[in-house]
């Protein structure tokens, strides 16, 4: 074998947590390795994750909307067809473009990239096995682990991808289901959900909890969004649990129980979608060799400068605490390589927003009413419904609302919550908001340029300090 190559940093995952702490890394003039064994950079988000599942989302949207949101614009379309392998292109091309975007800035910032399975043999030793075929092993200084996560199988159901699929699977699918059923009323569930049933699936939604959105979608949120998604078809059954399921004959026949009296009921489908959660993945990764241990979730231990109890071992992104989030893994990577150069770095754990991208959207940052009310923190609310907003009555878009949710004494802003047209860009202004530790009459003593739908976010503010104008 050939001698270990020296390098000042290798990474272990080339996904975002992965991929962007190694163009960090090389900014700042480190010898840098990422190795990542899927053949494309990017990881779960790029590849299979956010960027297909949003291409799907607005292309799903858009035929949708010819459907069934244009006569009463004054649009009359002739024949209207799906063409569902043009869609699955369509979304291929935005992801190629963009994993090869990925391969160019690590060119440009002289990222070394190694295509191949990465294994702790020591310390400071990994071992590659290589995607063309031979191995390679990197000695460093630094090692971050940044190898993501999968998604949770429900017992009993063997994934295939093709009738009991992932989301890898419903980002992928030939065809149009006839009937659809969602296990899981999350975050996955909902995007993937919305998008075949915009298609023609007839989706129903089962979720084990009162109220669907995942953790974190504030209670009214989540309320007014369910009777959103209900009325562009798709069916819910909460309080739910899912016992046990047979893929053994044509379809997928799954066996229901309501939380409450116990009553049972049989649910068939074409295609079952898991949607459950996602879990940590360190699959071969050799820890046992150096003797790194995850907790009972399967997330790497780490303090809080992301570094194992092998200090030159750090971990970041899905693999270790916190939301499985692209842009939390982002910020991590960033903060990550500072803290190896400089001895500082910064993420607030508090503005990391979350994002569904149904239509509307639904948005938030910081805390909802009821994590609030396990703490004892004394609030107020303030909101404003976008049928008040001038800009979404001009669109006829008018559902949904803005909530801020403030401290009672000291008007702090604690949390902003929004279902409504265009609420993941908009999210962003209260995520600045609360980074800058803004009050909500700071919010609404700014300006907001008129018409926009960012008037009903000012407004949702001058309602939690005193009184809205429009509403
Ligand atoms: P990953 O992206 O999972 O990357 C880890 C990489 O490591 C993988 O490419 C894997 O192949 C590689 N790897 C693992 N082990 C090894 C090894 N031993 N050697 C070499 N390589 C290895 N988040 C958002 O913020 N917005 C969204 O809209 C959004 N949509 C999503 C939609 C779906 C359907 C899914 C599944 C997820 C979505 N997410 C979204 C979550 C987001 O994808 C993740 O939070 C993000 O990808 C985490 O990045 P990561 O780098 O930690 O892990
Ligand atoms: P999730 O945690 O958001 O939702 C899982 C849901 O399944 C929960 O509501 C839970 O109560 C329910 N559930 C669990 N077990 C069940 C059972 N046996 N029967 C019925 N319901 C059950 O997880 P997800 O939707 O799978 O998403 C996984 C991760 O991917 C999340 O962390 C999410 O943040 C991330 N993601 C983010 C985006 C985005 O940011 N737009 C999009 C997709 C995925």
């Amino acid at each position: 074998a050939t001698e270990a190559s020296e390098h000042d940093l290798v990474i272990i995952g080339g996904g975002v947590a992965g991929y962007v702490a190694a163009i960090k890394a090389g900014q700042e003039g480190m010898k840098v390795a990422c190795i990542e064994k899927r053949g494309a950079l990017g990881g779960t988000c790029l590849n299979v994750g956010c960027i297909p599942s949003k291409s799907l989302l607005n292309n799903s949207h858009l035929y949708h909307q010819i459907l069934h949101d244009t006569k009463k614009r004054g649009i009359d379309v002739g024949d209207v067809k799906l063409n569902l392998k043009q869609m699955m292109a369509a979304k291929n091309t935005s992801v190629e473009g963009l994993t090869k975007g990925v391969e160019f800035l690590f060119k440009k910032n002289k990222v070394e990239y190694i295509k191949g399975t990465g294994a702790f043999v020591g310390e400071n030793e990994v071992k590659v096995n290589l995607v063309d075929g031979g191995e390679q092993t990197l000695r460093a200084k630094n090692i971050i682990i940044a190898t993501g996560s999968e998604a949770t199988p429900f017992p009993g159901l063997t994934i295939d991808e093709k009738k009991v699929i992932t989301s890898t699977g419903a980002i992928a699918l030939e065809s149009v289901p006839k009937k659809m059923v969602v296990i899981g009323g999350g975050i996955i569930g909902l995007e993937m959900g919305s998008v075949w049933s915009r298609l023609g699936s007839e989706v129903t939604v089962v979720e084990f909890l009162g109220q669907i959105g995942g953790p974190g979608m504030d209670a009214e949120i989540s309320k007014t969004t369910k009777k959103i998604l209900e009325k562009q078809g798709m069916k819910f059954k909460l309080n739910t649990k899912v016992l046990e399921g047979d893929a053994s004959g044509e379809g997928v026949r799954l066996k229901v129980e309501a939380a409450k009296g116990g009553k049972q009921e049989t649910l068939d489908a074409d295609v079952v979608l898991v949607a459950i959660g996602r879990r940590p993945y360190t699959a071969g990764l050799g820890l046992e060799n150096i003797g790194l241990e995850v907790d009972n979730k399967g997330r790497l231990i780490i303090d809080e400068q992301y570094r194992t109890k092998l200090p030159h071992i750090r971990v970041i992104g899905d693999c270790t605490f916190g939301p499985m989030l692209a842009h939390k893994a982002e910020e991590e990577a960033v903060a990550c390589i500072e803290y190896i150069t400089k001895g500082y770095g910064h993420v607030n754990y508090n503005a990391i927003p979350s994002v569904m991208y149904t239509h509307p959207e639904v948005a938030w940052v910081g805390q909802n009413e009821a994590e609030l009310k396990e703490q004892g923190i004394k609030y107020k609310t303030g909101s404003f419904p976008f049928s008040a907003n001038s800009r979404a009555k001009t669109n006829l878009e008018t559902e949904g609302m803005v909530k801020f949710v403030a401290d009672a004494e000291t008007d702090r802003i604690l949390g902003i919550h929004i279902v409504g047209p265009n609420a993941g860009e908009m999210i962003a202004e209260g995520v600045l908001a609360l980074e800058y530790g803004a009050s909500s009459e700071d919010v609404g003593r700014t300006s907001h340029a008129h018409p926009t739908l960012a008037e009903a976010f000012k407004e949702a503010a001058m309602s939690t300090y005193g009184k809205a104008i429009h509403y």
